[in-house]
């Protein structure tokens, strides 16, 4: 199997690509720089998919979550067209290429789900409420195209992704050592997340199974609280968690559109993704916190 991995060179993308060879995979990237075993957004677009691929994933999006950049027009424009116009993009060469491609996966947000008492799963659509909630609608149609011409498309929506050395674990990790961490605004507010081994094992899954095409909820079964993961998290740390981040510091730092996205959670089961029979490997917050710092440690 030849799978090709937009945003390859990222946090989950650096890691999908070691998963892959490991599984006996070729991996070409597909990134803003030209490098060995890479194409460019511009090289796709211009010959299309390199030979014998059989599988397509992106994982291309500008971080949101930068406090050096400021949420103008001009940063939105960005985050979105580096998620849309790259799944797009992606889409056309399937549909032109002459050989079929077995699956498109695309790795978009749980934000389509707004946060509410609400319990979701995969049979909610979503509904466009703000930015980021419009922009994961609109980057899973960006990716439905090549459905059309039999590719097996899987919409996976991720959670915070929980792993060393990147995402929402880097920013967490030197607080909660010196023993300054704690929740994030109220602290309240639910907490999807997922282990990145079990996203990378999710991934490999989509790209195997027949079966599985259309959404899939890419978060771990066990929903908890972002006061439930902070404590836990400072536990497997043997550290307490005192210090919360107040509310309107966070609104300060990202802007009030932007904060909602640390302040706010939907509660986001993984339904279908069980039915599909994927097991979890990390399903509760002990197990994949324990994981995180035990490699953090090597
Ligand atoms: P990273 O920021 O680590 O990497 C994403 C990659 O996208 C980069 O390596 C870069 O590749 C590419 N990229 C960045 N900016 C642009 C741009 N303006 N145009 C085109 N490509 C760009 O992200 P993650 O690995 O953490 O996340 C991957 C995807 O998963 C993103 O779309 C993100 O929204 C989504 N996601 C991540 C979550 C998380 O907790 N990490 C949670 C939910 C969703 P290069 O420099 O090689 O071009």
């Amino acid at each position: 199997r030849h799978a090709l991995v937009g945003g390859g060179t990222g946090f989950i993308g650096s890691r999908l690509t070691k998963h892959l060879g490991k599984n006996g995979y070729e991996v070409t990237v597909v990134s803003r720089m030209p490098g060995p075993q890479r194409i460019t957004w511009h090289e796709l677009a211009e010959k299309g998919l390199p030979s014998g691929v059989t599988t397509v994933i992106n994982l291309a999006g500008q971080n949101v979550l930068v406090p050096t950049r400021r949420w103008t027009p001009g940063f939105k424009q960005n985050v979105w067209n580096s998620r849309v116009n790259t799944t797009a993009s992606m889409a056309k060469a399937i549909q032109r290429s002459e050989r079929n491609i077995e699956s498109f996966i695309n790795i978009s947000g749980v934000s389509l789900y707004k946060p509410s008492e609400r319990v979701y799963t995969e049979d909610d659509k979503g509904e466009g409420y703000d930015f980021m909630s419009n922009l994961c609608l609109e980057w899973e149609n960006a990716a439905s195209l090549p459905s059309e011409s039999g590719c097996r498309v899987v919409k996976i929506r991720t959670g915070v992704v929980v792993g060393r050395g990147g995402g929402m674990i880097q920013s967490m990790y030197y607080p909660f050592f010196f023993g300054l961490g704690g929740p994030i605004g109220s602290g309240k507010q639910p907490l999807p997340w997922i282990h990145i081994d079990d996203l990378c094992r999710l991934i490999q899954f989509s790209a195997e199974n027949e079966k599985v095409s259309g959404a899939l909820n890419a978060v771990a079964p066990e929903v908890v609280t972002n006061e439930q993961f902070s404590k836990q998290f400072a536990c497997s740390l043997r550290r307490p968690s005192l210090f919360a981040v107040p509310e309107f510091v966070v609104k300060a730092i990202f802007g009030e559109e932007r904060a909602a996205l640390l302040l706010l959670g939907a509660k986001v089961k993984p339904k279908r993704t069980l039915d599909c029979g994927f097991e979890f490997k990390y399903p509760t917050a002990k197990a994949a916190c324990d994981e995180v710092v035990k490699s953090s440690a090597n």
